[in-house]
């Protein structure tokens, strides 16, 4: 390994180091302003990001976990109440339902897409009977769920539709950004995501107004004015600090999202001969490859190949939420989901590697395959 440098999944430092000085001033500013939750950075960002989806409104949070469990209350669903969601995500989706003491109800995915599959969607809301309260799909690796499809099963069988985007921002069909299509939708700043603060943090986003009133009650002790909890709240804010360098980090992201499409442009085309099954878009749909995932029954040896070679690959995510301690639901039993826990493999593929680099990873993997 020597002479080379770590190919990493995802490195929140070199996104940081590309945009230093910038993000320095921006943390002086607050440093020097005296106001570090909830303050005039957070309401710009809120409003700076609401504008970039195209016009709405945005509430800041605390991550985006509790972006998911807000929005989700936000828009009706209480204890009790089922969600309709996918168990090839971060457990993390689930929490956020199981946090309201409401029941997630797994969907089957695409095998193509890896994302929610609207037939078996629209096959689940039939066997409920009108008892899914909301339909939560995830833009799993930066690439959109159907959401015409999604939306129009949803809306036939009376259930509301709050869009996982904590790996897409910026991703588009038709033109529309992800996160419009539903009547809410919640986005996390995780320092590895496409758009990430340098610390925790969250959004929900809704073209309704109410729905983010409501999300801005529920995010500070339900208070409507100081000292006055209108309804039953918790703590869930974010800090003038993660405002201020997501600021910063969003006048980059049309670019560094460009940049990773670009990279996965250039795996397309070095690994369109392998037996490795290649991420597909759909017609219409921009994604923006959070994970560039690739797909293989023999993962762990190509994994370790890689990784001998100085290239760290993720595995997002080895098991269904479902079969998890926490979450298990022993009778749930989804083929497609559990086949694509078992062979899917993130190459990097984010802007702090070069197309050399991608070179370098597609190589390894031709030279595995020939040797194999
Ligand atoms: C990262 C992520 C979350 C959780 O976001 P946090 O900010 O870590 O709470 C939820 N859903 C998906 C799909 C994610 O990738």
């Amino acid at each position: 390994m020597a002479g080379f440098s770590m190919l990493l999944p995802a490195d929140p430092k070199a996104g940081f180091l590309a945009h230093e000085a910038e993000i320095r001033g921006a943390i002086d500013r607050v440093l020097a302003s005296g106001h570090y939750i909830l303050g005039p950075e957070v309401a710009a960002f809120e409003q700076a990001f609401a504008a970039y989806l195209g016009g709405g409104h945005c509430a800041g949070v605390a991550d985006g976990t509790e972006a998911i469990e807000l929005a989700l209350r936000a828009v009706g669903v209480a204890p009790g109440d089922r969600v309709a969601t996918v168990g090839n995500t971060v457990s993390a989706t689930i929490a956020a339902v199981q946090q309201i003491g409401a029941v997630p109800v797994y969907v089957e995915i695409d095998p193509s897409t890896m994302v929610m599959c609207p037939v078996a969607l629209s096959r689940v809301l039939a066997a409920e009977g009108g008892r899914i309260k909301a339909v939560l799909p995830v833009h799993l690796y930066g690439y959109p769920a159907d959401m015409p499809a999604i939306s129009a099963a949803a809306v036939a069988h009376g259930a509301v539709v709050v869009e996982d985007c904590a790996q897409a921002h910026g991703a588009r069909i038709d033109g529309r950004a992800v996160g419009t299509w539903g009547a809410a939708a919640a986005f996390s700043f995780y320092p590895t995501k496409n758009l990430g603060a340098l610390g925790d943090g969250g959004g929900v986003f809704s073209r309704d107004q109410a729905v983010i009133e409501r999300v801005r009650l529920l995010r500070q002790y339900g208070w409507k004015t100081r000292y006055w909890s209108e309804v039953a709240g918790r703590n869930s804010r974010l800090d003038e600090l993660q405002a201020a360098i997501l600021r910063v980090k969003l006048t980059h992201l049309d670019a560094e999202n460009a940049r990773r499409r670009a990279l996965a442009a250039r795996y397309h085309e070095r690994l369109a001969g392998t037996a490795l099954r290649l991420p597909t878009t759909r017609v219409g749909h921009v994604g923006v490859v959070h994970q560039f995932a690739v797909r293989t029954p023999r993962r762990e040896a190509l994994k370790t190949c890689l990784l001998e070679q100085g290239i760290a690959c993720g595995v997002l995510y080895p098991f269904p939420v479902y079969k998890q301690p926490a979450y298990a639901a022993p009778s749930v039993a989804l083929p497609v989901t559990e086949r694509a826990c078992e062979e899917v493999l993130c190459l990097p593929c984010h802007p702090g590697i070069t197309g050399t680099d991608v070179d370098r990873v597609s190589d390894a993997i031709l030279h595995w395959e020939r040797s194999s």
